[in-house]
């Protein structure tokens, strides 16, 4: 399964248009033209949490539909339906729809290598049982925990150091990251936060792993970002 360069080139193709338009219904159809190819439907959703100067990204894969399983949905602040997107707004909406478009892509193939039984696909249903007592946190890390989930948010991790990352090698990250930055990681800190930033928690071991597992496929497709 890649498909990055592909998601990438159709919302770049989609640039011109996001940027000449204000409306929230009319991104709606842009977008939602934009990734018509990978079986994906967009809604809008107002949401009182959002920036006013941002429109945020999330998204959701229905293994139980058989077409336009994957659905993104943009988050507008109610009071901002109508936004003129500057290029470096537009800059970090299209990195958050891509990661979110390769995000549920991924669910998507794990789930038709579990219909189909091959040999990596039996790892994917397999569960994580937290030990903790909160059952906010118990819910939290099981979640995070699911093999599915660990694949898929490996897959974003690496991304970010993709973006952020020209010098460093995701090599030496992966090795040594007690003094990384924060803000640019995000999906690396959730996961430790998660898992009470035990390093060596078996969930963790297994995100390093499949991270390592993202950074060498990547490579392999678009060749090495770092010097
Ligand atoms: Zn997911």
């Amino acid at each position: 399964m890649y498909l990055g360069s592909e998601v990438d080139a159709r919302l770049n193709e989609a640039s011109g248009d996001m940027m000449s338009y204000v409306n929230s219904s009319k991104h709606r159809e842009i977008i939602e033209d934009a990734l018509a190819d990978f079986g994906t439907v967009v809604y809008v959703q107002p949401d009182e949490e959002v920036d006013m100067k941002e429109i945020q990204v999330s998204g959701v894969f229905d293994p139980q539909k058989k077409r336009k399983n994957i659905e993104i949905c943009l988050h507008y602040n109610p009071k901002s339906m109508r936004i003129v997107l500057t290029e470096p707004q537009w800059d970090r909406l299209r990195n958050n729809l891509s990661g979110c478009m390769q995000h549920e892509l991924i669910h998507r193939n794990q789930w038709s290598r579990i219909r189909n039984k091959d040999r990596e696909g039996s790892l994917w249903d397999r569960y994580y049982k937290s030990y903790e007592s909160d059952p906010e946190k118990i819910k939290t890390q099981e979640y995070f925990g699911e093999f599915m989930e660990i694949d898929a948010h490996a897959h974003d991790f690496m991304l970010e150091m993709k973006r952020n990352s020209k010098k460093i090698s995701p090599y030496v990250i992966l090795r040594d990251n007690r003094s990384i930055d924060t803000a640019k990681y995000p999906t690396f800190f959730e996961y430790l936060g998660v898992f009470n930033h035990d390093r060596s928690s078996p969930v963790m071991k297994k995100f390093f792993d499949r991270t390592r597992f993202w950074v060498k496929e990547e490579v392999r497709h678009e060749g090495k970002w770092w010097k």
